[in-house]
């Protein structure tokens, strides 16, 4: 599989959309009415979450980079991380302006608690494997923080999750290539979902969610 060039990148934080339901992926990602309005929810909850975003700081040995742009060209995806922590290990990289060698280990912040779904740990993996990418290292380990349960949970990246990040990137990417919007699959996950009020059944069959939404803002 070819790289991506950086301008055929799509959203690393639509695995999440894309998991959940990959319709609600192609509504906010293809349908593109709604991106703006997603990616600035995150923006805002990312400012509220990492209170200083794009600051860096160094406690008990360990450096703490907020908001910082991530990018894989296997992936063609590009995000931001809320949080990566360099923790000093030999068999890390040396960083610009840090004596001795880091491993990253990337700290997603996640308002709920832990999801049935994978979701969450694949936007994770995503991460670290951006951040293999950028910074020719091994990223064995990241961390969920959920804010409900207060409680960080470690995940370790493993080569099957890994696997699982390629082949959803993959079908992204094809799914958008083609913009091709999944049809409506009813389940338990609608129930929580934000687009429920646009993604009902009976429009599949009259017209398309473009037109229905251009159809409700002339009215
Ligand atoms: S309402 Fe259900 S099928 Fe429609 S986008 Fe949401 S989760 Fe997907």
């Amino acid at each position: 599989m070819p790289d991506y060039d950086a301008s055929d990148s799509l959203s690393l934080s639509g695995i999440q959309h894309f998991r959940f339901c990959e319709r609600q992926w192609a509504l906010i990602h293809i349908e593109q009415e709604w991106e703006e309005n997603v990616l600035t929810i995150e923006g805002n909850q990312l400012h509220e979450r990492t209170d200083d975003p794009f600051i860096r700081e160094k406690r008990k040995g360990v450096l703490y980079v907020r908001g910082l742009p991530v990018h894989s060209s296997k992936l063609g995806l590009t995000g931001i991380c809320d949080v990566v922590e360099f923790h000093n290990d030999e068999n890390g990289v040396s960083l610009n302006t840090e004596e001795g060698k880091y491993l990253p280990i990337p700290v997603e912040y996640k308002r709920g608690k832990p999801k049935k779904d994978q979701s969450d740990i694949l936007q994770l993996v995503a991460q670290a494997i951006c951040l293999e990418e950028m910074l020719i290292c091994r990223v064995s380990q990241g961390s969920l923080y959920y804010h409900e349960i207060r409680r960080r949970v470690d995940i370790e990246i493993t080569k099957e999750l890994k696997e699982q990040v390629h082949e959803t990137a993959r079908r992204m990417h094809q799914y958008y290539d083609r913009r091709h919007t999944p049809s409506v699959k009813t389940g338990k996950h609608c129930k929580s979902c934000s687009l429920r009020h646009i993604c009902l059944p009976e429009l599949l069959s009259k017209e398309s969610v473009s037109s229905y939404m251009k159809r409700m803002l002339a009215e």
